[in-house]
């Protein structure tokens, strides 16, 4: 985007210009200081990620540092189920960050002795008028608001009743704390905003001490401040509030000074993908997935499950940019991330999802022989591994047909193809059961033909994966696809378009015996099928893996 530019080869984001210019003034003396802020109300997604990325990758970029901190000031939608997956997820993606925790519900002290130095300057008031009233009185985008009648009680007045909401003399909804702007301000955030409202609930932090909850855009500045932030980071939605938060500051004697600056981003969007954090959670309450984790989810979970690294989501963010222009990123570059990651470091195996027997009738009964394979052609340190090779294997039922198409290079009656890192096998016969399903191929090798002996005689087109009947290991694997069918849908209907083939389980899968000496969450390419990874449901008697993404950009049906 045009907001990114070229400097010592290195793009630098409008943010880090910004901040270049604060550290050029010494606006913060030397210090730059992020933060992530989500609200504990669900689990992070990958728009998260990306805010994630972006605060956390500014501080490490100018030794600075980086905060987590819980915007928890409504008690309501609240859980620690949230707050300990939300921890979990920003350890994953920043593994050498160094675990600054921090809640805004443990500043309702100071939030509250804020509040009442704006009474003692004038600036707030209480206010007896209703919700539907303040609603009422705040005017349109294109008409100027009205003054509340209670707006100019007395300083001891106000004084007095904000500590009477604070000792819980009042009912929820009865009285609010009011900054004492403009209700002529063209913005509306500016129209004497609610700063304190009256809830009587218990708080997941605080319990039962506090009755009186301070508004977001009341408390999300004073987090900031108080913790020392410099450049608070937000998505663009809060564009138009950032008068009110320098309106705040300004006015607060211990950061008038030196204010947080606040700066907005574009949200990240993804394609054929459903991201708010209620949509997601209805998802999850209502059963349309297998929970917060399900390997289909866009959340920080969900990807670790289906076998995502943090360094392929931390390159996805990193190579998508920061701007202030609203897009919507196509979902293969996030597959792009995944597949040049693993390519170096995923180690090559050959699994057959849909078997089919096929003999080799020349082939003496019980000899095995083993093969030599290259763990990762891309990588040639990860070595190789003997595969055990027999007279029967399995191949991949879509390998072998009994009237070829042109250009179909595989098996089919009288033709010979490779069996990767073994032998030329040419196919004589195959069996069908009662139904006309084939069942077996039978197949004669040519022992001249075996792989790295350099064998030059004839040439074959065709390439098969395959594993030996005997040794090979039962799997089942589950092929997952894009949520959403496409991207015609809204907040409204976008259940009735989830995509109903997003998951495919396969239980009669085979791989390669040497996967036996591998744990939960290890990762694998699997010879043309893509990246998989040993999914945590696995057991002693039932291996399991789940596709990460497959080899080509777009999903095999
Ligand atoms: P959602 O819109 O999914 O409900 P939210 O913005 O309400 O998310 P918060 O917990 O308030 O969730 O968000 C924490 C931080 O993450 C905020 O600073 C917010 O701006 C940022 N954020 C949320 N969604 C995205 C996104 N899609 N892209 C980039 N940053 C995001
Ligand atoms: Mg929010």
């Amino acid at each position: 985007m045009s907001d990114n530019i070229e400097n010592n080869k290195e793009s630098v984001n409008f943010i880090q210009k910004i901040i270049n210019e604060d550290l050029a003034n010494g606006t913060y003396g030397s210090s730059v200081h992020t933060r992530f802020p989500p609200e504990p109300n669900g689990y992070l997604h990958i728009g998260h990620a990306k805010s994630i990325c972006l605060n956390y990758g500014l501080a490490k970029k100018n030794n600075g540092i980086f905060n987590l901190r819980f915007d928890d000031t409504n008690p309501i939608k609240e859980d620690d189920s949230f707050v300990e997956s939300i921890i979990k997820d920003v350890k994953w993606l920043c593994p050498d960050w160094d675990e600054r925790i921090f809640y805004a519900s443990d500043y309702f002290d100071k939030m509250y002795k804020y509040a009442i130095e704006l009474i003692n300057k004038g600036l707030a008031f209480v206010d007896d008028l209703s919700a539907d009233e303040i609603r009422e009185y705040r005017g349109t985008l294109t008409e100027p608001g009205k003054e509340s009648p209670y707006r100019n009680r007395s300083i001891e007045e106000n004084l007095k009743l904000f500590e009477e909401m604070k000792n819980g003399l009042y009912s929820n909804g009865e009285k609010v704390l009011r900054a004492k702007i403009d209700m002529k301000s063209p913005n509306i955030n500016m129209r004497d905003p609610v700063i304190y409202r009256i809830l009587h609930e218990s708080h997941h932090n605080t319990g039962d001490k506090w009755c009186i909850y301070p508004m977001y855009d009341y408390a999300h500045p004073l987090e900031d401040a108080i913790e020392g932030i410099t450049h608070s980071v937000c998505t663009l939605e809060f564009e138009d509030h950032r008068p009110f938060y320098d309106w705040l500051l300004s006015n607060i004697d211990e950061f008038k000074d030196a204010p947080t600056k606040q700066i907005e981003f574009a949200k990240l969007f993804l394609t054929k993908t459903m991201m708010g954090k209620r949509y997601l959670k209805k998802m999850v309450e209502e059963g349309y997935v297998e929970g917060w984790d399900d390997p289909r989810m866009p959340t920080v979970a969900g990807y670790r499950r289906r076998g995502y690294t943090p360094e392929s989501i931390n390159n996805f963010c990193e190579s998508i940019g920061v701007s202030k222009a609203q897009s919507v990123v196509d979902i293969a570059m996030l597959e792009y991330a995944i597949r040049d990651d693993l390519s170096q470091k995923a180690p090559r195996t050959m699994a057959v999802l849909d078997p089919i027997k096929l003999i080799i009738t020349n082939y003496p009964e019980d000899k095995v022989e083993y093969v030599e394979a290259g763990n990762n052609p891309d990588n040639k340190e990860m070595g190789s591994r003997m595969i055990p090779f027999c007279r029967e294997i399995y191949i991949e039922r879509e390998d072998f047909m009994e009237n070829p198409p042109k250009k179909y290079f595989r098996l089919f009656p009288g033709n010979e193809v490779r069996l990767r890192n073994a032998y030329f096998v040419k196919c004589e016969d195959f069996i069908k059961d009662d139904d006309g399903n084939v069942i077996e191929v039978h197949c004669t090798y040519d022992p001249e033909t075996k792989s790295g002996t350099g064998f030059t005689g004839r040439k074959v087109k065709g390439t098969l994966h395959w594993v030996s009947a005997k040794h090979c290991i039962d799997a089942e694997v589950r092929l997952y696809d894009y949520m959403m069918e496409d991207d015609n849908y809204d907040k409204s209907n976008f259940l009735e378009k989830l995509n109903q083939n997003s998951k495919i389980v396969l239980k009669n899968c085979k791989v390669e015996p040497s996967i036996k000496e591998h744990n939960i969450g290890e990762r694998f390419q699997f010879l043309r099928h893509g990246y998989f990874i040993i999914d945590e449901d696995t057991t002693k008697d039932n291996l399991i893996f789940n596709r990460i993404v497959s080899l080509k950009s777009s999903y095999k049906k």
